[in-house]
């Protein structure tokens, strides 16, 4: 079964103690997308202005995304700049330039409105309502924010959290949405606004799923080699969904299977700058690194 998204498709300049990059691409509808691509096809919907070279739309097209929801506009593509310390866990947000996305009106394409799965990637929440009304009869929809969106669209994001089944973010992103240092009362505020399922993403800690008073907790995977984290969280999510998507079985084993796939294509995502690293995986790779996980978290019960 065929995956929506909407999300940035953006220029990112990123900086991080291993090395520096200027305006490659990024977005977190792009991120999304190019990780989902490896377990169903997805659609994509966003905007790009006219500075945004095509070949990097023949490289969404390689990965069979659909992207005729991607609208070329006047102006400039969205920016974002971004810097991490040697912890890595949380971006510094610099600087974010919306440019087209700031009067960006999306109209889908017809094909797009019969999509059973979406995602609403991290973007305007205003934008997330007005694309997931255009869909008929969505049968699962997740969703992903940040702390640029908490603060400055809160109102907006309560909306839309009302709308969906599943929400993805991060801890420091959950502590701030509910006003709760604590995780696991943050978590329950949280679900107690819409979503059914929330999914807490903690960096090099894992990922934890809160659902109908459980908790399921994975972690992630010990990498030598992380270089640039932007991304961690859109290609996490593509995993997740991607695989949900290609199952069309959202059972409680499924879900875990899900978070798994994600914490694998993060622990890829991060290993270079972009998506150098997740454009052109083989799956077997993926398989591989999925089994390591299960080695990495098993133990004996108790007899
Ligand atoms: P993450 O997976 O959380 O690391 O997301 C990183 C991506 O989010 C980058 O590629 C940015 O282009 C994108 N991004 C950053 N800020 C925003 C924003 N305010 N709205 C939409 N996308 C954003």
């Amino acid at each position: 079964m065929s995956l929506l998204v909407v999300g940035s498709v953006a220029f990112d300049s990123v900086k991080t103690p291993f090395g520096e990059v200027d305006e490659v691409l990024g977005g977190s509808g792009t991120y999304f997308s190019t990780s989902a691509s490896y377990f169903t096809d997805v659609s994509l919907v966003a905007c790009v202005g006219t500075d945004f070279p095509q070949e990097h739309l023949t490289f969404l097209k390689s990965r069979k995304i659909d992207i005729e929801g991607i609208e070329k506009m006047e102006g400039k593509t969205f920016r974002w700049k971004g810097e991490y310390g040697y912890e890595l866990n949380e971006a510094k947000t610099l600087d974010t330039q919306l440019n087209v996305f700031e009067s960006f009106k999306p109209k889908l394409p017809e094909s797009y409105k019969d999509k059973k799965i979406v995602f609403l990637a991290n973007i305007d929440p205003d934008l997330q309502r007005e694309v997931l009304k255009q869909i008929k009869e969505p049968i699962l929809v997740a969703c992903d924010t940040m702390n640029f969106w908490i603060e400055g669209k809160k109102d907006s994001l309560l909306e839309t959290l009302k709308l969906v089944d599943i929400l993805l973010i991060n801890d420091g992103e959950a502590r701030e949405l509910s006003g709760e240092p604590n995780l696991v009362k943050a978590a329950n505020k949280i679900l107690s606004f819409g979503p059914r399922t929330l999914i807490i993403k903690r960096g090099e800690y894992g990922a934890l799923m809160f659902k109908g008073g459980r908790i399921f907790s994975a972690p992630a995977y010990p990498l030598e080699t992380v270089f640039d984290p932007t991304g961690a969280g859109d290609s996490f999510a593509g995993g997740f969904m991607g695989y949900l998507s290609k199952k069309m079985d959202f059972d409680d084993a499924n879900i875990r299977k899900a978070i798994i796939f994600g914490s694998v294509m993060a622990s890829f995502n991060v290993e270079s700058f972009s998506l150098d690293k997740i454009k052109s995986l083989d799956y077997s790779e993926i398989r591989n690194r999925y089994n390591e996980f299960k080695r990495l978290t098993h133990f004996e019960a108790l007899s």
